[in-house]
């Protein structure tokens, strides 16, 4: 259904389910990849439910209270600016206000929807931060999960065109030229929230970090042995924390690196035997089917990451491997339904579940 009350804008109906702020249910947290068999202790030092997700810092006895208590802190401030099921973030406001007025924003906020723009171009619309109607649509992971008729996400279509965000640099302003347009930006604000939480780590002289995010990875430093970081990728198929292989990663001191999946198997519903999930095709509405399960990126920058794993899963393995082969330091590993993993040349990745196959 189309909404025309863009000139009221306290009228203006987000078409949020009810139940989306206050239902969260167990499957929705997710652990795409995590830190495989490391001599270090696996177990987090600090756990808190934030961004929809189980965020865990691990600062190896190194860091002190006050500093976890900063990086939780810093966390829960991204989500209040940028997380679209709170009324009063400034992603609610730019909501709000599509087809009204440009909003003025904090320069944070203002920077990761550039980025998220950015993406959008670099991958054709793959990744598209206006992709909030059609997620609202499915309410995929909300309680209220539904396939939608045909004509119900056509209608939508639309609204979902990254070109139609305008981004004013100098009055940081951010405005959806359409009415019933929304940003979501669900697929790169973990990512930038692990950004922020390294930088404290880093400003703290920590010389060693796990960060974890719900699937989004950041290790700091080197480990106490010198040894690489083993970043397990999720098994899609067994329980949560079951690797079918793990990457190897290394970053020198007061440096970080991150890990970051998009995948099919945490945020979906089953509807007739069919599996409908939470990466949309952005130009077609419906979940992207193209027989990928999941796709890890490894960089430096966990924002850009975050972006591209999503980018990539929905360009699917062709377009997504050229483009990621197309970036300095970015690799990544594909894992199909057919259970073939391919991995482009730069990943050290090494396949431990013999259920799966390497193709090259
Ligand atoms: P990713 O691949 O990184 O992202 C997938 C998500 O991005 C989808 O869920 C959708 O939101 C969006 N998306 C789908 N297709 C595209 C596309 N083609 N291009 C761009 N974006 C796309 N979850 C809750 O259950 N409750 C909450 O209150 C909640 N609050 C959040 C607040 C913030 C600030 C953030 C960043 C996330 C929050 N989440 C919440 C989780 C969020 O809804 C996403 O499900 C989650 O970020 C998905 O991350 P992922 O790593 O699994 O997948
Ligand atoms: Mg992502």
């Amino acid at each position: 259904m189309r909404h025309h009350k863009c000139g009221i804008p306290k009228n203006i109906d987000k078409k949020i389910p009810g139940s989306f702020l206050f239902i969260i249910p167990v499957f929705v947290i997710s652990f795409n990849s995590f830190l495989f068999f490391s001599c270090v202790r696996a177990e987090p030092a600090r756990m808190e439910f934030i961004l929809g997700t189980i965020c865990s810092v691990n600062l190896y006895g190194l860091g002190s209270e006050s500093v976890y208590n900063e990086i939780f802190g810093r966390l829960r401030e991204i989500e209040n600016l940028m997380s679209v099921n709170i009324p009063s973030s400034e992603i609610s406001r730019i909501n709000a206000a599509a087809g009204i007025e440009p909003v003025r924003v904090s320069e944070e906020t203002f920077n990761v929807i550039k980025r998220a723009v950015y993406f959008a171009r670099l991958s054709e619309g793959a990744f598209d931060p206006s992709i909030g109607p059609v997620v609202i649509l499915w309410g995929i992971g909300s309680g209220s999960e539904r396939v939608p008729a045909s004509g119900e996400i056509a209608e939508l279509l639309p609204l979902v065109n990254w070109r139609n965000i305008e981004l004013d640099e100098e009055a940081k302003t951010v405005f959806l030229t359409q009415c019933g347009m929304s940003l979501d930006l669900g697929a790169i604000a973990k990512g930038y929230a692990a950004d922020e939480a390294a930088a404290i780590v880093k400003k703290a002289l920590i010389s060693r970090a796990l960060i974890d995010l719900g699937g989004n990875i950041i290790i700091t430093g080197e480990k106490k042995d010198a040894s690489p970081w083993r970043i397990g990728v999720q098994n899609p198929e067994k329980q949560r924390g079951t690797a079918l292989g793990y990457l190897q990663i290394t970053a020198a001191p007061n440096e970080s690196k991150t890990v970051v999946t998009s995948g099919t198997y945490e945020r979906y519903f089953e509807n007739d035997g069919i599996r409908y999930h939470h990466l949309f095709n952005p130009p077609l509405g419906y979940p992207a089917q193209n027989g990928l399960i999941s796709v890890t990126v490894t960089a430096d920058v966990s924002m850009d990451a975050d972006a591209l794993s999503t980018a990539v899963f929905v360009l699917g393995f062709e377009k997504g491997f050229a483009l990621i082969e197309s970036l300095d330091g970015i690799e990544a590993v594909f894992v199909f339904e057919d259970r073939s993993v391919r991995t482009t040349a730069g990943a050290d990745f090494t396949l431990t579940d013999k259920t799966y196959f390497i193709k090259k």
